[in-house]
């Protein structure tokens, strides 16, 4: 199965992908990790993306669509694959068309987690990621087991740079901005679904699970 999670930065995309990927075992693939790692690698691709990401601007398309094109070329996407974080403009989206024609692929659904924007701020600001395999948690809604340390992988728990109020209210406007019309454009292609993702987490799952289907 072929998935974009689409929606806001903080409505659960990742939290979701993570149990999505479990469950499909499909790669979870999410430019904002790929960016993150290339970062802390300190490879030229992380420098140039650190200058956009920790402001809260979006890396340019042509670096953001070319880690992308290498990446679904990867034979463990020959199943299926789970985007997360992208497309995030119509020129990703429209680039990202022709890369799944050239590779054989058909995009199955769209999700949008929708989440309310007051909601978004206070999940940003009070997230914790870990380390090494990038899940999510936050302070109040989804404490770790044990404070500062990853439930699934031991490692530990950081703030991302980017969860500041500053950087996050940017980002809250470069999504309004440059993302939110690709709601409208997968609503024309006909695979567009919608999930509350005001909910609790194991009901946000429950009702992707639901529209998905038996699909797999
Ligand atoms: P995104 O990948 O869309 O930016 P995350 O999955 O990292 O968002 O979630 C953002 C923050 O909100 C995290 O701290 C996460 O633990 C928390 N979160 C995710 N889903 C929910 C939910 N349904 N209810 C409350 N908090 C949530
Ligand atoms: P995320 O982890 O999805 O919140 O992404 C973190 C940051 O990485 C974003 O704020 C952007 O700066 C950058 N980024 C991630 N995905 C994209 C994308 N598709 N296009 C441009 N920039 C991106």
């Amino acid at each position: 199965m072929n998935l974009i999670l689409f929606g806001a930065p903080g409505a659960g995309k990742g939290t979701q992908a993570l149990e999505l990927a479990k469950s499909y075992q499909i790669p979870h693939i999410s430019t904002g990790d790929m960016f993150r790692q290339a970062m802390a690698k300190h490879t030229p691709m992380g420098e140039e993306a650190a200058k956009y990401i920790n402001k809260g601007h979006l890396v340019p398309d042509d670096v953001t669509i070319g880690i992308v094109k290498e990446r679904l070329s990867n034979s463990d996407c020959q199943n299926g694959f789970i985007l997360d974080g992208f497309p995030r403009t119509i020129f990703q989206a429209e680039s990202l068309e022709i890369l799944l024609q050239e590779l054989n692929k058909k995009l199955d659904y769209v999700i949008q987690i929708d989440v309310a924007q007051d909601a978004l701020i206070q999940r940003l600001t009070g997230r914790r990621m870990c380390k090494r395999c990038g899940a999510s948690y936050h302070i109040i809604h989804r404490p770790s087991k044990v404070e500062g340390i990853c439930d699934e992988c031991g490692s530990e728990l950081y703030i991302r740079k980017d969860d500041n109020l500053e950087s996050v209210q940017v980002r809250l406007e470069t999504y309004l901005l440059q993302t939110k019309p690709l709601i409208e454009y997968y609503q024309k292609k006909g695979c567009l679904v919608t999930v509350d993702g005001n909910q609790d987490i194991k009901k946000v799952f429950a009702d992707i699970q639901c529209k998905l289907g038996d699909k797999k």
